[in-house]
C-alpha cells in the first residue's frame, strides 16, 4: 500500500440528504437569509407544487422555461427577469438543465443558489457552467455558480423514466472515472468515486425492475452526490469534452451520450489504470470497460452513437476538436476517431 503525495482543498457546501426532505427547503432558504427568491422549477419533476406552496411569501418570481445545454438567449432573459424582480436568491428544482440555468443567472448576478436535484447529473456540486448559442459557446469554471446548499430528496426521483434513469446514472459514473484518472485527484476524491461506482452499480439494476424502490433510488442519488463532489474538486477531461462536442453538434441528450461513450474511454485508459481499475473489479468485474458496457446493455440503455444520430462526418469533426485534450493515454485524431467509430457501431469496448 502506497500513499502518493497530494494537495487537498475542500469548498463549503451544505448538503441535506434523505427521503421527504424537500419540506426542509424553506428552513434552508431562511438560513441563507433569502426573502425574494426566484424558483426555477422543471415542471416534469415532481415536487414543484409542494415547494412553491411551502416557500409561500418568500417567492418573488417563478420560472418554468428550461432547456438542455442552457441556450444563451434563455439565460439572458432569465437574468433580466431576476433583476426586474429584485431577486435575492435562486432555488432550482430539476435535473442538470434547471441547475444549469440557475448557474447561468448566478454567473452574471452573484446570487446564491439552493439546488434541489431530481436526476443524477451532479451539476449541483460543481463550479462548472455551460451555455450554448448558434454561434457562441460560453463554458467555464467560476465559484459564483457553485450552489451554497443542496437538498437531495430521493422521493423526487421515483417518477424518473427508465430512459432518463439509466443514462443519468452513467453520467454520474462518468464523473467517477474523470475523478479517478484526473491529475488533480486526491485520496478522498478517489475514495468517493469508488464508492459511487459501487452504489450506482448496485442500485441501477434494481431500478430497472422496480423504479420506485426507495433504497435503490437513495443509492443512486447517493452515488450522484459522491460523484458530483469528486468531480467538483477534480474537474472533467476527454470523456466530458467528447460528450459536450457531440451534444452541442447533434442536440443529443448529455446523459445518453455519456452512457454510450464511457465504456470506450474507460477501455482507452485501461492501460494507465493500475491504481483505479483493481478497486472497481468487485463491482464491474475484471475488465471495468466491458463491465460498464454490459451494465448499459443489461439496463436497456443506448450503446451506439448511430442510433442517437451521429454520422461519420460528425465523428471526424469531434475527433479533430478534442484530440489534444489531456488524457492518461494520449490520443491523436485517427486513434480517437477509431474509438468513436466503435462507439458509433455499438461494438464492445477494447
Ligand atoms: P435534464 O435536466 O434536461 O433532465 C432530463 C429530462 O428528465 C428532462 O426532460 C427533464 O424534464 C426530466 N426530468 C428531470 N427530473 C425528473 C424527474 N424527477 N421525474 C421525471 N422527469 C424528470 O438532464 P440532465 O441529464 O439532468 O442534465 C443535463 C444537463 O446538465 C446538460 O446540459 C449538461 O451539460 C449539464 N451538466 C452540467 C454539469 C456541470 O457540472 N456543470 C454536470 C452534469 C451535467
Amino acid at each position: 500500500l502506497r500513499v502518493e503525495p497530494f494537495d487537498y482543498e475542500a469548498r463549503p457546501v451544505r448538503v441535506v440528504f434523505g427521503p421527504g426532505r424537500i419540506t426542509e427547503v424553506p428552513a434552508e432558504a431562511d438560513r441563507l437569509g433569502l426573502h425574494r427568491i426566484m424558483v426555477i422549477a422543471d415542471s416534469r419533476a415532481p415536487g414543484a407544487a409542494v415547494l412553491l406552496e411551502a416557500l409561500g411569501h418568500r417567492i418573488s418570481l417563478r420560472w418554468h422555461e428550461i432547456a438542455q445545454h442552457v441556450p444563451i438567449e434563455l439565460a439572458e432573459r432569465a437574468v433580466e427577469a431576476a433583476a426586474a424582480n429584485d431577486v435575492d436568491g435562486l432555488i432550482s428544482l430539476g435535473g442538470g438543465s434547471a441547475t444549469g440555468l440557475a448557474k447561468a443567472i448566478a454567473l452574471d448576478t452573484g446570487l446564491p443558489i439552493l439546488a434541489v436535484p431530481t436526476t443524477y447529473a451532479g451539476s449541483e456540486l460543481t463550479p462548472v457552467y455551460g451555455m450554448t448559442g448558434a454561434h457562441r459557446k460560453r463554458t467555464g469554471t467560476d465559484e459564483r455558480v457553485r450552489p451554497a446548499v443542496v437538498v437531495y430528496d430521493p422521493e423526487l426521483t421515483f417518477g424518473l423514466p427508465p430512459e432518463v434513469t439509466g443514462p443519468s446514472a452513467f453520467n454520474a459514473m462518468a464523473h467517477c472515472f474523470a475523478a479517478l484518472w484526473s491529475p488533480r485527484r486526491d485520496p478522498l476524491t478517489s475514495a468517493l468515486a469508488v464508492d459511487a461506482v459501487r452504489s450506482a452499480t448496485e442500485s441501477l439494476p434494481v431500478l430497472m425492475g422496480d423504479p420506485s424502490n426507495v433504497a435503490a433510488r437513495s443509492g443512486l442519488q447517493y452515488a450522484a452526490f459522491l460523484a458530483g463532489t469528486a468531480l467538483g474538486r477534480t474537474g472533467t477531461g476527454l470523456q466530458h469534452k467528447i460528450c459536450h462536442e457531440l451534444g452541442g453538434r447533434l442536440g443529443l441528450s448529455h446523459a445518453d451520450t455519456h452512457a454510450v461513450v464511457l465504456p470506450h474511454i474507460v477501455a482507452l485508459n485501461a492501460p494507465a489504470g493500475a491504481d483505479w481499475a483493481p478497486r472497481l473489479h468487485p463491482f464491474l468485474g475484471p475488465d471495468p470497460a466491458v463491465g460498464l458496457w454490459e451494465l448499459a446493455r443489461g439496463s436497456g440503455l443506448p450503446t451506439d452513437l448511430a442510433s442517437l444520430g451521429a454520422s461519420s462526418r460528425t465523428l471526424r469533426e469531434v475527433a479533430e476538436e478534442v484530440a489534444g485534450t489531456p488524457n492518461p493515454v494520449p490520443v491523436d485524431t485517427p486513434a480517437l476517431e477509431a474509438v468513436l467509430r466503435r462507439a458509433m457501431n455499438g461494438e464492445a469496448p477494447r
